[in-house]
């Protein structure tokens, strides 16, 4: 059965994907997206492959050597076990960060309700316009319906964009920004380059690193803190 082995891999040890923890990090397999510059395709197309016994096992082993866990996928909202899997978590005394596509807010609610994830990454794919381009779904609106909960929530959570030079151009950024800032977002909006080289869900080509350039990266922080009051960070 699919959720007895839904966690394809661990990563024991990261200092980076939980801000200001020390981490691991539990991915799920399968996605309800198909993002064309996913990094993960064999995550978001094939199966788990350890049971939960033997997560829990391992963390075990890491009380008082990891502050948290991070879980992620695919997308880890997905799975009927996920809230035993964080209520075991919290029980053993970790933090929990969830990285989502937004695209399951009601599951997102029953778990913010829960108090089970201490932080939260909502990845911001694109506009309507092209978000089906991008994740080959239709799931804007159930992503929209989970950023304004998260909003009015008071949930710590981040918001983050992928950039692909192909997909995502500067000016679908500030429309993006001015997007975030009429929802009444105020938190940090991280961008982050597609990082070129590596095998994807839609096999996407090269990605130029127009970020790298000053003036680009200027005028669109001068925007995100003018205009939209938002703190805009690329990483
Ligand atoms: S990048 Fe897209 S396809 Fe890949 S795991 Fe995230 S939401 Fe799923």
């Amino acid at each position: 059965m699919k959720d007895q082995t839904p966690i394809y891999n661990i990563t024991p040890f990261t200092l980076l994907d939980y801000p200001d923890k020390v981490a691991c990090i539990i991915r799920l397999a399968g996605c309800n997206m198909r993002c064309v510059y996913c990094y993960n395709p064999e995550i978001v197309l094939g199966k788990g492959t350890i049971n939960f016994e033997k997560v829990l096992e391992f963390l075990k082993l890491r009380k008082g050597i990891l502050d948290g866990v991070v879980l992620s996928g695919g997308e880890c909202t997905m799975h009927s076990k996920i809230i035993w899997l964080m209520k075991e978590i919290k029980a053993m005394g970790f933090l929990i960060k969830l990285d989502t596509n937004g695209s399951r807010p009601l599951m997102i609610e029953h778990l913010v309700n829960l108090k089970l994830p201490d932080y939260i990454a909502l990845d911001f794919k694109a506009l309507p316009d092209k978000f089906e381009a991008i994740t080959g779904s239709d799931l804007f609106e159930n992503f929209e319906h989970t950023l304004s909960f998260l909003i009015a929530s008071g949930q710590k959570f981040e918001v983050r964009t992928t950039v692909h030079s192909d997909l995502i151009k500067e000016n679908d950024l500030e429309r993006m920004m001015r997007y975030l800032s009429l929802m009444k977002y105020k938190g940090t909006y991280y961008i982050q380059q597609f990082v070129n080289g590596v095998p994807t869900v839609g096999n996407v080509g090269h990605s130029i690193s127009t970020f790298n350039m000053q003036d680009i990266v200027s005028e669109l922080e001068n925007a995100a803190h003018s205009r939209y009051h938002i703190d805009l960070v690329f990483r």
